[in-house]
């Protein structure tokens, strides 16, 4: 996978900077960025952005995602 455009590039990057990307995807990824000014600019900018913002746009959880976390947090409590 070499062919990283800045169009397929963001989508990319969220799951970059999320550290879930396969080694060979990064390291293109890594290679485009680097020397592409718009996707630096956008990773920057998101490294800056605080987690809670992050957070309250984050796309909605899948629902057994969801009920595994409910079910994890309340096992935390208990
Ligand atoms: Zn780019």
């Amino acid at each position: 996978m070499s062919d990283i455009s800045c169009g397929s590039g963001v989508e990319l990057l969220m799951d970059y900077l999320e550290g879930v990307l396969t080694p060979e995807t990064n390291a293109a990824l890594e290679a485009h960025v680097a020397g592409c000014e718009r996707c630096t600019a956008f990773v920057a900018s998101y490294r800056e952005t605080p987690r809670i913002m992050r957070t309250a746009t984050a796309v909605e959880l899948p629902a057994d995602i969801q009920d595994a976390l409910q079910a994890f947090l309340r096992r935390l409590r208990s």
